[in-house]
């Protein structure tokens, strides 16, 4: 048993009133967060050697700010208090160095905001309602339902203008049933994941007709812009006290936000697969060995597909991290050096069969010269990265 923070996502249908709320509640939420951050900004230029507001500080500023600007009392006031702790939040990333220095927020399309549950005043009443604070019941659409003690919720509307709900629950998890099994897994460009008993996940199976649908809107949205642009500089040329803005531009609105569905999409069903294929490891071995990913090595490549597939990877090592820990699984990462170069069986070391580089590359099946062994390339790799995770397991 271990108790972990799981995250469940509903998609919202709020009434008009609600999306006012909370189109309201993302507006203030950075304006505290950005007269916080000014005031810390001020009082550093004034006094260099003052030390920051703390994260307490700034919550009892929040009540003066409420005097100041009364409409700060219509919104969740636990939402105002997750702007301040998530400014202090930014500075510790800061002084840390995960993070560069925090920066104001400026109004996006994608917009969000934090609400704590204090007092059970956010709770899953049924299977199609959402209980918020100030929102009152907000209609979802059935999924999977939150389990567990409720902590917090996040509220955001994506840029195709959507609205979505996730709910971060303390649940108990129980351990999986131990399979005895273990596996090694090599990542690959063709498919996502080959695994040392010969098993492929194909990679991202990206819907063709829908990336030809969102390329159409792509250039659509480019050329829209365009003369959104241009009629933006005539208005300041012709009538600089009436400028329009790119909102005004029907449109181009229009353009931006398929494009933003299209995308919105596809990364839906990316994340769907990556969920359901670590699911399915987790639950049939017990072992799980992958290769560490060289992050500043990939970032240098350029190629499209690649890109993908980096930004894959790195998603499919953070679930199956997590999923592992939940569920008393292990995962261990080796370096992947010489892994596609030995041979499982006798652990001599080919030479690339004395090719260059890129015609090793091409590759895809060779027999060892020593002991004679037939390989599938990315099988035999997945079979040496297995190894070497079990020698640094034991
Ligand atoms: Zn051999």
């Amino acid at each position: 048993m271990a108790t972990a923070l799981k995250g469940f996502k509903l998609k919202l249908y709020p009434t008009s009133d609600q999306q006012i709320l909370f189109r309201c509640t993302f507006g203030c939420t950075r304006f505290v967060w950005n007269k916080m951050f000014a005031m810390q900004i001020a009082r550093r230029k004034n006094n260099p050697k003052q030390w920051l507001v703390s994260r307490f500080g700034m919550d009892s500023l929040l009540p003066l700010l409420k005097k100041e600007y009364p409409w700060l009392k219509d919104i969740d006031a636990t939402a105002l208090q997750m702007a301040t702790d998530q400014l202090a939040d930014a500075y510790t990333r800061f002084f840390k160095g995960q993070n560069g220095f925090p920066h104001f927020r400026k109004r996006t399309y994608a917009q969000s905001y934090t609400s704590k549950c204090i007092n059970n005043n956010i709770q899953v009443v049924d299977d199609h309602h959402l209980k918020l604070p100030k929102a009152g019941l907000v209609y979802f659409k059935a999924g999977r339902l939150p389990a567990g003690k409720i902590k917090r919720v996040t509220i955001r509307q994506k840029s195709a203008g959507h609205y979505e709900a996730t709910v971060l629950c303390e649940c108990e998890i129980a351990d999986l049933p131990k399979t005895g099994k273990s596996v090694g897994g090599d990542l690959g460009l063709k498919a996502l994941l080959i695994l040392s008993d010969g098993q492929k996940e194909p990679n991202l199976r990206y819907d063709k007709q829908l990336a030809k649908k969102k390329h159409q809107w792509e250039k659509k949205k480019a050329r829209r812009l365009l003369g959104a642009q241009a009629e933006i500089a005539r208005d300041k040329h012709e009538h600089p006290n009436n400028v329009r803005t790119l909102e005004d531009f029907k449109n181009y609105q229009e353009a931006r936000t398929m494009v933003a569905k299209y995308a919105a999409k596809e990364a839906y069903q990316r994340q769907d697969q990556l969920q359901k294929y670590t699911t399915w490891l987790v639950q049939n071995y017990d072992l799980i060995v992958l290769e560490e990913l060289n992050v500043k090595g990939l970032l240098k490549n350029h190629k499209l597909a690649r890109a993908i597939s980096n930004a894959s990877w790195g998603r499919l090592v953070a679930i199956l991290a997590y999923k592992c820990r939940w569920y008393g699984k292990e995962l261990i990462l080796v370096p992947p050096a010489y892994t596609s170069q030995e041979c499982s069986s006798c652990h001599e070391r080919n030479q690339r069969l004395g090719l260059s580089q890129s015609q090793w590359l091409g590759v895809r099946e060779w027999d060892c010269p020593s002991c004679g062994t037939h390989h599938d390339r990315d099988i035999n790799a997945a079979i040496n990265i297995l190894n070497k995770g079990i020698k640094t397991a034991a």
